[in-house]
């Protein structure tokens, strides 16, 4: 059986956050994330977007101490390193939105292209705010003005696995995010 460590050593994959500093942060977003909502007498629904944001949002929701609704909402945009066109977003299993803060979290921001249409979606069932939360946002052009609400780290434009996030629904189990270099 391959190890991950096996391709940590042979170059393919390059250590980028260790577990450790990812918790922390972690951590820290929780604490924003409290410190903001805290006062708010709507109910919080976390809207997270399956499956790079699902070991993200594990660890983040269990630091949250609210009642709040989480749904796993499927939207996928890379087969392998390539950028795929997304499927229409299925919505019709979320509900209880209307005048409910939604936070939506996801893995990654690249083109924020994921991040404006689940936002567009979800605006047409009224939520009174929707806000957003990523683990990592990449430093590259965005195609849309998105407001990263609540961010972790920012990194280079570099394509990262590990902690969630995938390449062809291997590392998922990485407990770092790592750098994976396919060439
Ligand atoms: P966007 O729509 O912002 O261009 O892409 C966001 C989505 O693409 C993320 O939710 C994530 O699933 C995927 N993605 C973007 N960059 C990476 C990356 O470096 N690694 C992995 N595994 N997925 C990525
Ligand atoms: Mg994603």
């Amino acid at each position: 059986m391959t190890k991950l460590q096996d391709e940590i050593k042979s170059g393919k994959l390059q250590l980028l956050l260790d577990h450790n500093s990812v918790q922390n942060r972690i951590r820290g977003l929780a604490k924003e994330i409290i410190h903001f909502y805290e006062w708010e007498k709507n109910e919080l629904v976390i809207v997270s977007l399956a499956d790079g944001a699902n070991i993200f949002t594990s660890d983040l929701v269990r630091l949250l101490p609210f009642k709040l609704k989480l749904y796993f909402l499927k939207v996928s945009t890379y087969e392998g390193t390539n950028k795929i066109t997304k499927s229409v977003l299925n919505i019709d299993g979320l509900i209880g939105i209307e005048n409910r803060n939604v936070l939506i979290v996801d893995d990654i921001c690249d083109t924020s292209e994921t991040l404006n249409s689940v936002i567009e979606t979800i605006k047409t069932l009224k939520p009174k705010t929707i806000k957003t939360v990523v683990l990592l946002n990449k430093n590259v052009k965005k195609e849309f003005d998105i407001k990263l609400d609540f961010c972790g780290f920012n990194i280079s434009n570099v394509f990262v696995v590990g902690f969630g996030l995938d390449h062809n629904n291997y590392y998922r189990n990485l407990v770092d995010i790592c750098i994976l270099n396919t060439g």
